[in-house]
């Protein structure tokens, strides 16, 4: 899902439990459409000589290349990439559109940061980041692409998985909001019409959500649009309903 179109937002949704006790779970769902804006057509019109002359660049398919700009609008200002960011980078007019949703007061933490295409818009609109990576590589990048956009100094990074962050004292009532674009499963989700969220997505759905809740109680997730909602839906019934029985 690369694109943008703001049109549909679907508003809350209350989930009810089987025994119809309101679940303390409020969803709010933008859709992200097909939208070429003048950034993917800038790169579109590039010459691809360009690419193999260098071989320093990495990127997994031509495609991406011309989108770069899509996904970085400072790309030529020394954006760092792998082969592995560029399937999973967040285009920039949405995590732009993202950062401003949470807020510029907010503390928010990306639990899978890449990149750091939404850290960078969250340090632009919000009030602290605290931006998780498992991958010190990873992390290096999204160190020095903050760099390239001259974030402010409201950035924290944090090599670490994220389902450790559970019990981690310097998030105990801080962060306003969590992030989450967890590895949906590389581009196999590109080869079937739907996106199941329990057998694609790694680390389990189950743990993330439950690390999360412990963090924060407002996540925001970032997911392919051929998403199995009732999937979802289904997850965070259960999920709230062990929650609420567990605390009585
Ligand atoms: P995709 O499947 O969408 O291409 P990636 O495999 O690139 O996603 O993962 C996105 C980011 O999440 C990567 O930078 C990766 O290092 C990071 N990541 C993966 N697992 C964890 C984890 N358990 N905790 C924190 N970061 C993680």
């Amino acid at each position: 899902c690369y694109t943008l179109n703001l049109l549909k937002s679907i508003g809350n949704i209350h989930l009810i439990s089987k025994e119809e006790k309101l679940c303390c779970c409020k969803l709010r769902i933008v859709e992200f459409d097909d939208h070429f804006d003048e950034l993917l057509e800038k790169g579109k019109s590039d010459d691809t000589t360009i690419i193999t002359a260098n071989n320093s660049i990495s990127f997994p398919e031509l495609g991406f290349w011309h989108q770069r700009y899509y996904y970085y609008s400072k790309y030529d200002e020394g954006i760092q990439m792998d082969d592995e960011c560029w399937w999973s980078v967040t285009p920039e007019i949405i995590s732009e559109y993202i950062a401003k949703l949470a807020g510029n007061n907010a503390i928010v933490i990306d639990g899978f940061c890449g990149s750091g295409g939404n850290v960078i818009q969250f340090s632009k609109f919000c009030s602290k980041i605290y931006a998780i990576d498992i991958d010190k590589t990873r992390l290096d990048i999204c160190k020095h692409n903050c760099e390239v956009y001259k974030c402010k100094d409201n950035v924290v990074f944090i090599l670490s998985d994220f389902l450790l962050m559970e019990n981690n004292p310097i998030f105990t009532n801080k962060a306003d909001y969590i992030f989450l674009s967890p590895p949906w499963g590389g581009v196999k989700y590109k080869n079937s019409d739907v996106y199941s969220i329990k057998n694609l997505m790694t680390p389990s759905i189950y743990d993330i959500i439950r690390v999360s809740l412990n963090v924060s109680k407002r996540i925001m997730f970032y997911l392919p649009r051929t998403l199995l909602l009732e999937e979802l839906f289904e997850i965070l019934s259960e999920i709230l309903n062990k929650t609420q029985s567990g605390s009585g």
